[in-house]
């Protein structure tokens, strides 16, 4: 590709577009933290709009921070209703001939798009590093690198898509739902991007995708593949922009017919109280406080370690993580113990340096919410025994905190009940198996969980009694073709696998004489 050197570490790109590209200079000094080759990031300018790289109709921008360094990368468009109804528009135009075509084909698409990540896999955890300030290993082995796992698993699901059924004199059909908005946070994404993506497409839907405005980088570098790829125009289009204008715009569009939504609580209810004017299908997959139920005979220390791993992964920026760990009164000051001494080895700094563990939060929004939930664990009686607010021993730009572990947590607390997506775990002691369920189940969430125990049988029984989408049994691994969703306000549907595929299909009965 032809680069053009620009102005003050920025480049742009030559023909359609003319992007801003970020954070690279020609002799491959790094600027503003950023690691990716100068074309991963491409046309960051624009929007992608029925196979176009298209100006706005607006001139607003949004600024793209580096949580680590507070410099901004790059900036993107803020994308107006009219560009929504551009897309839409390019979408609706697009469906017939994209249902229409084979699902062999459709999948070889993915198929291809899946090589394409997997050859831009540095560069993608790069951009991903330098938007939301996940460290480097997280953001190779799992940011970059469980898309491609998610994107493999739709290619060999190829065969459902049109599965049937005979229910007496009918014969029950699977049909793509229609045009899809993809609504995705920043925490991890790409990964909620090729989440909703890789069934919407599957399925044959075509969709309009809004990344997160804090981390939008990596959507770019999709679409730009996806053109090169070859999906035909207005299959996928991506818009930037806030969630109150682009985002609200897509929900309560009458050409949108279905919104498959990620990110928190409060969003989510907004969506889908604006879809329903439509009566539009909705997903929502929103925030959790998943309990880690440690039981009396459990081996204490993975249980610990795996568990405070857990709740830090992402720096806390997890909305599966096991952020209240359920401590049997008879183990529990081991437990505290070890989770304390565990936590206070996390490194926290700079995000590109292969040994950080906690790299800062996302944003100064992020930042200042979390440092809040500090101050409240504090005020309301909680006990600090690791980490805790203020900036000691963390650098002196960027927006870290330290990994931080309250043990005695009241169950009740705010600290216990909400969402505070930051490295912060709330050490809760309890006397005897149904009081632990009790206090597993007693959040407005229920996404994830975990339960550990030397008998697995007994393990189970107590996973049945969790409400909530998942439980991990002694710390098995994630499997990225499993249902994932929550229970409660955690959300309405399903993600990944084959359950994820159906949230983007409808069903027809026909019957038959
Ligand atoms: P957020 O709700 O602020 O934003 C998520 C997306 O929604 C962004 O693209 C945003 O622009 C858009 N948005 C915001 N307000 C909107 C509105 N009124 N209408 C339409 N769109 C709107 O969430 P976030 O801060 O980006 O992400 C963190 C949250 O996401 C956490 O609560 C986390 O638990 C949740 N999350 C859930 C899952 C899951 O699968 N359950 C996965 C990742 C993150």
């Amino acid at each position: 590709m032809d680069l053009k050197s620009g102005v003050g570490g920025y480049w742009r790109l030559p023909g359609p577009g003319q992007g801003q590209v970020v954070g690279w200079q020609e002799d491959g000094a790094l600027v503003n933290g950023m690691t990716a080759r100068p074309d991963a990031v491409h046309l960051a300018g624009q929007l992608y709009i029925d196979g176009e790289w298209v100006d706005s109709t607006g001139d607003g921008r949004i600024a793209v921070e580096n949580p680590a360094t507070e410099q901004v990368i790059t900036e993107v468009p803020r994308g107006t209703p009219e560009d929504v109804d551009a897309a839409v528009n390019a979408a609706r135009r697009a469906f017939p001939a994209w249902a229409a075509t084979p699902v062999a084909e459709r999948a070889r698409l993915l198929s291809a798009l899946r090589d394409a990540l997997a050859a831009r896999q540095d560069d993608l955890a790069g951009i991903i590093t330098a938007e939301m300030g996940a460290p480097a290993k997280i953001a190779h082995a799992i940011q970059a690198g469980l898309p491609l796992q998610v994107l493999a698993s739709y290619v060999d699901l190829a065969g459902c898509v049109e599965e049937t059924e005979t229910v007496g004199n009918s014969v029950v059909v699977r049909e793509p739902a229609g045009v899809a908005a993809a609504i995705t946070p920043w925490n991890y994404p790409l990964h909620q991007s090729i989440a909703k993506l890789a069934p919407a497409l599957l399925a044959g839907c075509t969709v309009v995708h809004k990344p997160s405005e804090i981390a939008p980088l990596t959507a770019y570098t999709l679409a730009a593949m996806a053109h090169s790829i070859g999906f035909p125009p207005g299959v996928y289009n991506l818009l930037s922009g806030t969630g109150a204008v682009v985002g609200e715009a897509l929900a309560r569009h009458p050409g949108v017919d279905m919104v498959s939504f990620t990110g928190s609580t409060r969003a989510g209810q907004r969506v889908g109280a604006l879809a329903s004017e439509t009566v539009k299908r909705v997903s929502l997959e929103l925030g959790g406080k998943s309990a880690n139920v440690i039981l009396d005979d459990a081996d204490i220390t993975a249980a610990v370690k795996v568990g405070v791993a857990n709740c830090f992964l992402n720096s806390g920026q997890t909305c599966n993580a096991w952020t209240r760990m359920l401590a049997p009164d008879s183990r529990y000051d081991e437990i505290v113990e070890l989770a304390a001494a565990t936590a206070a080895a996390y490194t926290v700094g700079d995000p590109t340096d292969p040994a950080t563990r906690l790299g800062p939060l996302a944003s100064a929004a992020q930042h200042d919410r979390v440092n809040g939930y500090l101050g409240q664990g504090i005020r309301d009686g909680a006990r600090l025994v690791a980490g805790g607010p203020g900036r000691d021993g963390l650098p002196d730009r960027g927006y870290y905190v330290r990994g931080t572990v309250f043990a005695d947590v009241d169950p009740d607390s705010t600290i216990a009940q909400q969402e505070i997506f930051g490295p912060v775990l709330s050490i809760i002691r309890y006397t005897n198996e149904d009081e632990a369920v009790r206090i597993a189940n007693a959040t407005q969430y229920g996404l994830a969980g975990a339960v550990w125990s030397a008998d697995v049988d007994r393990a189970v029984a107590v996973a049945r009694r969790l409400r909530t989408g998942q439980v991990d049994i002694n710390g098995a691994r994630f499997n990225p073709s499993a249902p994932f969703g929550g229970y409660g306000q955690s959300g309405n549907g399903r993600e990944l696998g084959r359950h994820g595929l159906e949230e983007f299909q409808l069903i027809k009965s026909m019957q038959l004489p």
